[in-house]
């Protein structure tokens, strides 16, 4: 039998909290769940610094990628037979659902922020390289792992297939605002998914909705809509990545600096403050090797380094203002002077940082980041765009909202000797609102 058939003599499941149980009876699917790369995945976390927040947020891509997998299986198995679905392209869907977050690093954004990475082209890389999820991918055909890229990067043929992991309502999304509301406890995210994967039909080139299931949408897009103003954008969580941000900043810094010794060389940073990292030293980086120098950063020589690892590891986070861009940056320059002044250095210690989501988008073509539409079945087979039928999505539909926050750290504030100094610039801070607690 060839290997792209081959099934396991008996089903395996993973116990899973989310979706009860993960189903596996191909036996490449099983292969690559297996490699060296797709096992990393356990020492990422799904949602980076969020567990300082909430401190259930500890599940890892891994779990995130099974239960991507888990649900494109179960909408496959209710498109067999349908007109417009090719079960030929089943196994390809499947592979891609598994793989579509491979590239991720630790503390996914920071890191793409430091250091201008792209965990979309690592993912490319992971499986079109030479890995073992490339060689478990080309047993199935030579041109197999392109086909499985070009899925994850949306330049695939078969516009259907990409839709079910990438659109705006696709099994990428429905799992992790499912398991980020579980892990972390909120009662947000929740949604009868049961429900969108029954009345969810193949047409063409897209998935669209029965129209008898646009409320478990509704209720799906609000869910979503709720998870990144509670949960991803949360300020506490925001505090700890500014801080992260800020140690790799440093790191790199005293790594370029001619007259800094480390009593930890940052080794497995050094490609990536150069830019030269391999595939091979992007896949050695995980969590793990990250708090492991964080915590031994500690007892760096530089005071910056090592107070803002001090303050990561013990989750002594940075308190914030709102803040408008648009007008306060003049009190943001004086900050900035009056922090020299007091001999705190802005650039690590004052950060503006911003948020900001588009809940749900209508089709605009040619705009930036093209999103298509949800579309509804109605009952006389005609296509309908969800923000016209649904008057709760058309109240959300197209509005971005942002939000910037100025951090910076109170206690440290509070111990500058200067007396004067030191009301001048809580004086500018309380002037612009409420100084916002991070506990
Ligand atoms: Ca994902």
């Amino acid at each position: 039998m060839a290997y792209k058939d081959e099934q396991l003599h008996e089903e395996k499941v993973f116990k899973d909290p989310v979706h009860r149980y993960i189903h596996v009876k191909d036996r490449v699917i099983w292969d690559l769940i297996a490699a060296p790369e797709f096992q990393r995945l356990r020492r990422i976390k799904q949602l980076g610094t969020t567990n300082l927040t909430f401190h259930g947020a500890e599940h890892s891509r891994f779990s995130h990628s099974l239960g991507v997998y888990e649900i494109v299986r179960r909408i496959i198995y209710n498109f067999k037979g349908r007109r417009h679905w090719n079960d030929d392209e089943r196994l390809l869907s499947l592979c891609a659902a598994l793989l579509h977050d491979l590239g991720h690093g630790p503390f996914s954004h920071s890191f793409e922020k430091v250091f201008k990475l792209d965990h979309e082209y690592y993912t490319q890389q992971i499986i079109i390289g030479d890995t073992k999820v490339n060689e478990i991918l080309r047993r199935v055909a030579p041109g197999f792992p392109q086909k499985v890229a070009d899925v994850i990067a949306k330049t695939y043929e078969d516009k259907l297939v990409v839709s079910l992991i990438s659109s705006q309502i696709d099994a990428d999304r429905m799992d992790y605002l499912q398991r980020d509301a579980y892990f972390t406890g909120v009662s947000y995210g929740h949604f009868d998914m049961e429900r969108i994967l029954r009345v969810m039909r193949p047409i063409e080139d897209q998935v669209v909705i029965k129209s008898t299931g646009m409320h478990a949408v509704e209720d799906y897009i609000m869910s979503r809509y709720q998870m990144y103003w509670q949960v991803y954008f949360h300020p506490v969580t925001r505090s700890a990545e500014v801080i992260l941000t800020k140690i790799l900043d440093r790191a790199k810094h005293l790594f370029e600096a001619d007259d800094f010794t480390f009593k930890l060389e940052p080794t497995h940073f050094a490609s990536f403050f150069t830019r030269s990292a391999t595939l091979d030293e992007y896949l050695k980086l995980d969590e793990a090797v990250v708090y492991y120098y964080f915590q031994q950063w500690q007892e760096e020589d530089d005071v910056i380094l090592s107070d803002l690892c001090e303050r990561f590891m013990n989750r002594r986070l940075f308190k914030y203002i709102e803040f408008d861009p648009n007008k306060q940056m003049g009190e943001v320059k004086a900050l900035q002077q009056l922090f020299r002044a007091a001999d705190i250095d802005p650039k690590y210690y004052l950060v503006i940082d911003s948020s900001s989501d588009l809940p749900y988008d209508f089709y605009r073509p040619g705009e930036e980041e093209e999103r298509l539409p949800i579309h509804l079945l109605m009952p006389n087979n005609e296509l309908r765009e969800l923000s016209r039928q649904s008057d709760i999505v058309e109240a959300i539909s197209g509005k971005k909202r942002t939000d910037h926050k100025l951090y910076f750290p109170m206690d440290k504030l509070e111990e500058i000797k200067d007396e004067d100094l030191k009301q001048q610039i809580k004086a500018i801070l309380y002037d612009q609102g409420e100084i916002q607690d991070v506990e």
